[in-house]
């Protein structure tokens, strides 16, 4: 048949034909066909292996509802929820549909695994197809209907520049291009998308969550419904979510002699212990329960009608035992990072580290996986070297660090200053790069001003000309919710540009994510003292009930932590100097001409060095 033949049929088929007023739920179900490629089950897809899906699709069909955020575990079935999506809009709507991923490759990789082999494994897709292959591009698909992208987040030209009425983000924390800073972040770009399909627009976000603070798809969660999942117990009809709290196995059974289990004996002896009645319940019983479950929404406050929101972890899954969740947490729980990938990825949870204390062991753990140098050295050569200075109690303790062009700090000094002359002789070191005769001198420095020497701290940073700058940190309940804040302090007829910052976040940059998860962004040298060791190891994370009765955290030190709080504000200062380095970096890289001058003085500094403001 001549193309233009079939493309009039199905136009006069649209035109004149009743649309099929089909669920997208019941379509996916008649229509898509799983691929031996794609899936360990193959045939028919069908809803009795995902129930909690179900209401998923059917909110596609309900006109009322613009947005869906799935906050979700791995193992949950929700690259063929998006893959099905796509087909189900190709073959019943005519708009242009967009999905993202968090990358190129990861885009690529979701058509050519994902998409395409659900493509050639749908007979109903077929009498859309073009009659060129080249139609079906690894990221752009041309149907009779309507066009499919499937492109990364890190590229805003693609993302600004094609409307689509149908948008699916896939895993928005993965990318930091979902919330790059500066430009408008992916996510608002995605959004704004749609703007030209008032009455058709959908949008569906999922994504593995993160950390409560950072995480794109916890915070669209809470903008709407959040529904959880309820399966009643088979034996007292209770309904509850299933949560990990109830996963039980029989200690005792399990216990080695050293006080360890024997995990693959948890493996087989868990079970989930109904809440209600305390029934031990098995893997047979959880497809029952799943498949007789209804979502509830448990958003405590008034939401947008327009919004759904959903949370579903791996507990609920049929391709993941509870006895493997069991053993895979036992893996996990005593190391952070991994413990972290446990809560997100396989719980669909949040995870904020309720507890932590930092061991000499952890400081030594760093110093064995840097590279080597002695306490004076630099790495290479900085691109700023900053000093970071404590005023609590009597004595004035710093510690100095070069910031290098990977991103990547080395602690290059610390000691304690007997006074504040003291400091500013310190301030005039230099320090060679090993290995070479080359050697830099100190660009800032930042002083506590929060102790009892506030005007004392003031004047000595006016008497330096600026090179030192006060810190202030504060509490959340201090009610500072950024990062940190630039501002100016007034003292006698200056105004002293200086910092104001959230102590706990930089404690947990410092103590949680550097120290304790090990993030290779810190090289400590071989020959530190026991001063330093024992001045970095000396905090606790410990939780608290706050007055409303929600569990808090916060940092608690077990003895001095002068150097502690030094390093602290480094971090903070290079939390600031990071988007000016990256600029600058860039900056030098289009203007090759102007690279000494730029090298020899940075213009990022030279503001500084004004003392006037940070630029
Ligand atoms: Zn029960």
């Amino acid at each position: 048949m001549e193309p233009a033949n079939v493309l009039l049929r199905s136009i006069l088929r649209r035109t004149f034909k009743p649309k099929e007023n089909i669920s997208p739920a019941v379509w996916v179900e008649k229509n898509i066909r799983l691929s031996p490629k794609t899936s360990n089950i193959s045939g028919r897809y069908s809803l009795l292996h995902t129930p909690y899906l179900r209401r998923i699709y059917e909110d596609f069909g309900d006109p009322r509802i613009r947005k869906v955020v799935l906050k979700k575990s791995a193992q949950i079935g929700a690259t063929q929820l998006a893959s099905n999506l796509l087909l189900y809009y190709v073959c019943n709507e005519v708009f242009p549909l967009l999905m993202i991923l968090p990358s190129k490759q990861l885009a690529q990789q979701f058509s050519e695994r994902s998409l395409h082999p659900s493509i050639e494994s749908c007979e109903s897709v077929r009498p859309f197809l073009t009659d060129s292959a080249d139609d079906l591009k690894k990221t752009e698909f041309l149907f009779r209907s309507c066009i499919a992208r499937v492109i990364g987040a890190g590229s805003p030209s693609q993302l600004s520049s094609n409307p689509a009425a149908i948008v699916i983000i896939d895993e928005c924390d993965k990318g930091e291009d979902f919330a790059n800073q500066g430009e408008a972040p992916a996510l608002e770009l995605a959004e704004d998308r749609t703007i030209s399909f008032p009455n058709d627009k959908k949008i569906l976000i999922l994504s593995t969550p993160t950390s409560e603070t950072t995480s794109i798809v916890q915070s669209q969660y809470l903008l709407g419904s959040q529904s959880k999942y309820f399966v009643p117990c088979p034996y007292c009809q209770h309904e509850q979510t299933l949560i990990f709290d109830q996963i039980k196995w029989d200690k005792d059974a399990c216990k080695l002699e050293d006080e360890t289990y024997d995990i693959d004996k948890v493996e087989s002896a868990t079970y989930y212990e109904c809440i209600s009645c305390n029934a031990h319940l098995s893997e047979q019983d959880k497809i029952g329960m799943v498949r007789s479950g209804i979502w509830k929404d448990t958003n405590p406050k008034s939401f947008p009608s327009e919004i759904r929101s959903y949370h579903i972890s791996a507990l609920y899954s049929f391709n993941v035992k509870w006895g493997g969740l069991a053993k895979m947490f036992l893996l996990s729980k005593d190391d952070v990072g991994k413990l972290r990938n446990f809560y997100n990825s396989f719980l669909g949870e949040c995870f904020e580290q309720r507890a932590a204390t930092i061991k000499r062991d952890d400081i030594d753990g760093i110093i064995s996986a840097s590279p080597a140098y002695a306490k004076g050295e630099l790495l290479s050569k900085p691109e700023v070297l900053i000093l970071g200075a404590d005023t609590q109690g009597s004595s004035l303790w710093y510690a100095v660090q070069a910031v290098y062009a990977d991103g990547t700090s080395s602690l290059v000094d610390w000691g304690e200053a007997a006074t504040f002359d003291d400091l500013k002789l310190i301030f005039k070191n230099t320090y060679p790069v090993k290995g070479t005769a080359n050697s830099y001198g100190i660009h800032k420095a930042l002083i506590d001003m929060g102790g009892d020497r506030t005007e004392e701290v003031k004047a000595f940073c006016v008497s330096t000309g600026f090179n030192f700058l006060p810190i202030v940190g504060r509490n959340q309940s201090q009610g500072l919710l950024a990062p940190l804040r630039e501002t100016t302090f007034p003292h006698k007829q200056y105004r002293i540009p200086g910092l104001i910052i959230n102590d706990k976040t930089f404690k947990d940059i410092l103590y949680l994510g550097i120290i304790k998860e090990r993030s290779g962004k810190l090289f400590l040298p071989q020959n530190c003292d026991d001063e330093i060791k024992i001045q970095l190891s000396g905090e606790q994370l410990v939780e608290k009930k706050n007055a409303r009765g929600k569990l808090e955290t916060f940092w608690k030190s077990a003895r001095r932590n002068h150097l502690g709080d030094c390093c602290k504000y480094l971090e903070a200062f290079k939390y600031l100097l990071e988007p000016r380095i990256k600029a600058k970096q860039m900056a030098e890289a289009q203007a090759e001409q102007k690279k000494r001058e730029y090298v020899l003085r940075p213009p990022i500094l030279q503001e500084s060095y004004a003392g006037n403001e940070w630029g």
